[in-house]
């Protein structure tokens, strides 16, 4: 109830609105619309840049400007890059036998972050999603069996989600990819360390049972 109190948030809302300021009000639209950013946080960036004065906000634009001009795609694993091909796929150290395949760029930091694969990455762009309209032809497999027809990869990791569309979308790679390499591969299911069984949701634990391993 900090709120209808009068402290920051709702202060902060009823006041913009009564800017009257439309170069206040735009920024704030635009800025609302990054995700997890409601009007609230982004009332805070817009006061938080104004008060920082001329030179944080022309960091800003030059920052966003190279972004939209020098970041495009990686040519071979669909990665972030500048330039043609991304850091992974110009590390001569990363192994070119072992490919995790992911949804999406963001999901290579999550496994980066793990720091144990040593492997190289294949991002499809999404997964599949009938009713949304994705097929897989919105998806980046023929750049995939093209990199497995090469005979390079011995295993295909495959790392989507564990949703109904990761699932789904697993399965097809898993076919894709069967007649061009030795192991198809897919992530473990399980508890999450440090958690308690009795909180588990039952698939979790239905699926954490299904792939127990010897001690
Ligand atoms: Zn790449």
């Amino acid at each position: 109830m900090r709120n209808a109190a009068g402290f920051g948030g709702v202060r902060g809302e009823s006041a913009a609105s009564a800017y009257g300021l439309p170069s206040v009000e735009r920024a704030v639209l635009l800025l609302a619309r990054f995700p997890g950013v409601g009007r609230k946080s982004a009332q805070r960036m817009v006061h938080y840049l104004l008060r920082q004065g001329r030179g944080e906000v022309e960091q800003l634009l030059v920052a966003l400007q190279n972004l939209a001009e020098q970041v495009s795609e990686c040519r071979i694993c669909h990665n972030l890059a500048e330039g043609e091909e991304c850091w992974i796929c110009v590390d001569p150290r990363r192994d070119p036998q072992q490919l995790c395949v992911i949804e999406e760029a963001m999901d290579l930091l999550a496994v980066e972050k793990a720091a144990t694969f040593q492997g190289r990455y294949h991002v499809l762009g999404g997964r599949l999603n009938p009713l949304a309209g994705i097929g897989p032809e919105q998806l980046h497999l023929h750049s995939l069996e093209e990199r497995l027809q090469t005979g390079t990869v011995q295993e295909l990791i495959i790392a989507t989600n564990p949703t109904v569309e990761g699932e789904a979308t697993a399965h097809y790679v898993a076919q894709l990819a069967a007649p061009w390499v030795e192991r198809v591969t897919r992530l473990a299911y399980g508890m999450p360390m440090g958690g308690e069984l009795e909180y588990l949701d039952e698939s979790t634990l239905y699926q954490a049972l299904a792939g127990r391993r010897p001690f």
